[in-house]
Order: C-alpha cells, then structure tokens, then sequence
C-alpha cells in the first residue's frame, strides 16, 4: 500500500468532459496547528481536533479554485458562545495554511458535552471571506443547519451561484483530507452530457468514508472512485503551516485600540505583549515603542 501524501493538493481533470476536480491530504501542517493550541495550554476535545482538520482541508480546497491572489478565511461561530467562542482556518494563493479554535474548556458543561458539528454551531453561521491581493473583499454567510461543515460547504456553493461545486471533508486528529468536484462551463460537452456525468461523479463520490480519506493516497481514493474514468492530473503543489502576522500588522491593532488604552496596560505592566493566536509568536513593545506608535502613526519596526 502506499504512503498518503501529505501537505500535498492535486487537480485533476475528467478526460473529454467540463468536469474537474482537487483532492487534499494534511499532516504535518495539521499537526502543527494542533501542536500550537496545546502551547498555549488549550485542550481541546477531540472533536473539536477533527473540525480543524476539515477546515483546514476545506480552507485548501476553496483556496486552489481561487483565479487570483488572496486569502480564504473560513470562520465557524456557533449561536450562543459557550465553552467555543470560533472556529477559523485561512489558505493564502501561496498555500499558507493556519487555523484556530477558540475553545475555554472551563466553560464546557460537562467533560462529555456533544462537539460535532451540528451541536457546535447549529443557528450560528459560516462566514467565508476572500481576500484578493487586489480590490475589495467579500463575504458569504450562511447560517448553519447541518450535520457536517461539508454539508454546509454545499449549500454556500448552491446559494452563491457558481459552477456547481461539490466538498468531501474527513479528518481523525492525525490527519485531515479532502475532495473537491466542480462542473465547468461546457465547452467539450453538451449541457445534459455534462449534467449527467455531474450526477455520476457525485453519486461516486458520496460513497467515499471518511476513514478512507483519511488513510488513503491521493492516487487510492481517486482509483477507488472513479476508476472508469479518465484523469488528466497536473502537478501537485505543497501546503505548510505558516502564518500571516507580523509586528507591522499587531502595531495596527495597538493603534486601533487608542493611546488611552495603551497608557492603562503600561501602568499595569512592563511593557505590552500580544501573542498571535495562530503562532503563539509574542510581540512585545516597550513604552518607548508603544509611545512612539501614537507620535508617528505609522508603526516603527525596531
Ligand atoms: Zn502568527
């Protein structure tokens, strides 16, 4: 048997027809991102493991059908903030991936509290965002009544008016993995072809389990399902944990919380120190620097 890729996204295309696909595998950058919330001493229960692994898969996913530069952020936020307060994951066009749970364990009603998806979240809702390099951003919300983020994934791509776009999301706390199908404009097929090898394709699909994604190669789950087909593979392209914040952008944030603000915490402490909540980097500004903040209004990065 072989390995499962790992940190690895592969396209690939159904010969002869306007239908494509993406498959995901993450294991290295998923086990980073669980490695960071144990630093900051968050035990997040298992569940909660597996549903940052799907974002992060879907957060790949939706990133590769990008046509320019940008980020993805998927963002959870469950109705009544309990024991989680968010669930966010975002994929840069270069293939940085990071993800978060905000999760206060103190705040569980029991050590057995119900953490799938639907128990988490339903009423609250899933806003995604796009981030271009250039022009405005946008977002999509849609409220969340579903048994799987997969499940509410599919009604964002039938409310949003786009190719029709199917997701496949599996993750077990190792690793996390997922599929992507998308009917294209028809070019080499008429509309009725295309729609029935649409109906085929998915049907093939949902019989895909989630201990499957998880253990199987790219090359495995793409064989299992569709191997009556013809495929047309491009070059893979890795994945990796990275993340996005900078000093530059925690000054920002200083800025934005007023000079007052700022002068209360150093009567408090030292000097000010922000963690990234991604990375658990710590930032730290000495009085000099945090005053400086507010003199120049453009942020100093010594
Ligand atoms: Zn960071």
């Amino acid at each position: 048997m072989s390995q499962p890729d790992n940190d690895l996204l592969q396209r690939f295309l159904f010969e002869q027809s306007d239908v494509r696909g993406e498959i995901v595998s993450l294991q290295d950058s998923y086990q980073a991102v669980l490695a960071n919330h144990k630093k900051s001493n968050q035990r997040l229960p298992a569940a909660i493991d597996t549903l940052l692994g799907e974002f992060l898969s879907a957060a790949a996913l939706l990133s590769a059908t990008l046509k320019f530069d940008g980020i993805i952020t998927l963002q959870a936020k469950p109705k009544d903030t309990g024991a989680l307060d968010v669930i966010m994951a975002d994929c840069t066009r270069h293939n940085n991936l990071r993800a978060v749970a905000r999760y206060d364990a103190s705040k569980a009603p029991t050590d057995e509290h119900s953490c799938d998806f639907r128990s988490l979240f339903d009423g609250g809702y899933l806003v995604i965002t796009i981030d271009p390099a250039k022009g405005e951003r946008y977002q999509s919300v849609v409220r969340i009544e579903h048994d799987s983020l997969s499940d509410c994934l599919n009604t964002y791509f039938q409310q949003s008016e786009q190719l029709p776009t199917r997701i496949w999301l599996a993750a077990d706390g190792h690793r996390a993995s997922g599929l992507l199908l998308q009917a294209l404009p028809v070019q080499l097929q008429s509309l009725e072809q295309r729609s029935e090898l649409w109906q085929h394709l998915c049907l093939l699909a949902d019989t895909l389990k989630a201990d499957e994604q998880v253990a199987l190669s790219h090359h495995q789950q793409l064989h299992r399902l569709f191997h009556q087909e013809t495929l047309q593979f491009f070059e893979p392209t890795a994945l990796q944990f990275s993340c996005t914040c900078s000093r530059v952008r925690t000054a920002s944030m200083l800025i934005s919380l007023g000079e007052a603000e700022i002068t209360a915490i150093l009567e408090e402490q030292a000097s000010i120190e922000v963690a990234c909540e991604f990375c658990h980097y710590v930032y730290q500004f000495s009085p000099e620097q945090a005053a400086q903040l507010f003199i120049n209004e453009v942020p100093t990065l010594h």
